[in-house]
């Protein structure tokens, strides 16, 4: 038998002789038998569906033309098709191929039963790439309940199949990705609960992810905190307000860290949820910690003088600009002293100059005692002291300067044998000063101080 697109599934309808009288209505009939023929292979050739008719003996008796097109044949291999043995390749889901026998026609023609949604891939005949199909087979009954014909037919889902493939390679990528990360990865829905996380995720709070999918993101923080997350959180998937910061956290053992949270919402979602990667800085934290400490300490530092542990000279100017500033503006009152140790040169020449640093240390200590904490003392030089007292006027610096005196005078380094005393200079804010004006005024008067036999207070 030919086969060709035409060739018609009626074909045992022969047309009855002229001669007949009742051949005009038998003619009549098959005219509209035929008509309805055409339109029937129109159709099938219109259709999505590849349809496929077998005959009883396997054979193909009919292809429609997206059949055609999915097994890739042209119209020259189409009498091809009826030799015997002649068939296709077909596969199973697995990539297995089908023998003969397993094709559906055959199936069919064997058991009797319709077969229904197979996956099957087929080979095309040009070369192309397989094509899935989703197939089912159904025998067509003679009168006599005999199979005469087998109508297969064929849904490409090729494209459908490729697109589940790529699905589900990008899903195994972003998986791999997830599971390699080197940051932990959590994804919450709207109301802040863990719907999937990464390893690194669980690691850093030692968690397994059963323990921790279904509670909320805030379990890993402290009682104190989880309103202000949760809050700040809501606002996030509410508007989209940026949700990024640093949060103190305790692991399941009950380590304490600090974690930098940074979050994004999935707006194609409805409603929306996150994703958050977290990142350990607890190491980096410390380490800020130590250097803001360190930084702290020299800055100290460079403000202080080592033996002592007053202010140093430069420190000490600093603080003497910055209470005159207030004196000003506040139209305080200020003062300062200044003090030299008597024949302090004659301490280091006979009893050497550790002896001279510990008188030096003795007296810092006499003038931190004697002073409030608001009254700043520094080292002006080498055995020169500077105390400035905001809010005290001349009568009242002097009489701390008297008691300065007394103090110095009563120290006693290495076994009593040596006591040391200091001159004095006074001087108060009058209008107009500047540092250096009030600075000399006193330094005038500690020098009166000298040339009037030491060891007194003289006001300038
Ligand atoms: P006067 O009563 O006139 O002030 O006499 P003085 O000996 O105290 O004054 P002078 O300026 O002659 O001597 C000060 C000495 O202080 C000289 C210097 O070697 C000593 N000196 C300066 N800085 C230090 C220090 O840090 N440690 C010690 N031990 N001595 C110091
Ligand atoms: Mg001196
Ligand atoms: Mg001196």
């Amino acid at each position: 038998m030919r086969i060709n697109p035409a060739t018609r599934l009626f074909d045992h309808f022969r047309l009855a002789p002229k001669s007949n009288p009742q051949a005009a209505t038998l003619a009549a009939e098959l005219d509209e038998i035929r008509r309805q023929q055409t339109l029937l292979l129109t159709m099938l050739d219109h259709t999505q569906a590849g349809v496929v008719v077998h005959g009883n003996d396997g054979s193909v008796r009919y292809i429609n033309a997206s059949a055609r097109k999915i097994l890739g044949l042209n119209a020259e291999m189409l009498p091809e098709l009826s030799k015997p043995g002649w068939h296709w390749w077909l596969f199973d889901e697995y990539g297995s191929r089908l023998t003969p026998e397993q094709f559906p026609a055959r199936r069919v023609l064997q058991t009797g039963e319709a077969l229904d949604h197979l996956l099957l891939a087929i080979q095309p005949f040009d070369a192309g790439a397989l094509r899935w199909c989703d197939v089912k087979a159904a025998p067509v009954l003679d009168l006599d309940g005999e199979i005469s014909q087998v109508v297969v037919t064929l849904i490409d889902v090729t494209a459908q199949r490729r697109a589940r493939e790529a699905l589900a390679a990008s899903e195994s990528l972003l998986r791999n990705i997830l599971d390699q990360a080197p940051v932990g990865i959590c994804i919450t829905d709207a109301s802040g609960t863990l719907q999937a996380i990464n390893p690194a995720y669980c690691q850093l709070f030692e968690y397994s992810a059963a323990e921790l999918i279904g509670q909320p993101m805030s379990m890993v923080s402290p009682l104190p905190y989880r309103g202000v997350m949760n809050e700040l959180y809501r606002r996030f998937i509410d508007s989209g307000m940026e949700f990024r910061g640093e949060w103190e956290v305790v692991t399941k053992s009950g380590r304490p860290r600090t974690v930098l949270a940074t979050s994004a919402r999935i707006s194609t979602l409805h409603p929306p949820q996150a994703v958050t990667f977290v990142i350990d800085i607890s190491d980096k934290k410390d380490l800020e910690n130590d250097l803001i400490q360190k930084a702290q300490l020299l800055e100290k530092r460079a403000r202080e003088d080592g033996l002592t542990g007053l202010f140093n000279r430069q420190a000490s100017f600093e603080m003497l600009d910055y209470a005159l500033e207030r004196c000003k503006r506040y139209q305080e009152t200020l003062s300062v002293l200044m003090l030299d140790v008597d024949f302090f040169k004659q301490i280091n020449d006979t009893y050497g100059h550790m002896t001279g640093d510990k008188v030096l240390t003795a007296v810092a200590a006499a003038i931190k005692q004697s002073i409030r904490t608001v009254d700043i003392a520094g080292r002006y030089g080498g055995e020169e002291f500077i105390v400035i007292l905001p809010n005290i006027d001349i009568e009242g610096a002097a009489i701390v300067a008297e008691r300065l005196r007394q103090a110095i005078q009563e120290i006693r380094i290495e076994g009593n044998e040596i006591e040391a005393s200091a001159s004095f200079g006074v001087s108060s804010y009058a209008e107009n000063d500047d540092t250096e004006f009030l600075v000399n005024r006193a330094d005038l008067a500690l020098y009166k101080s000298k040339r009037n036999g030491r060891n007194r207070v003289t006001v300038g």
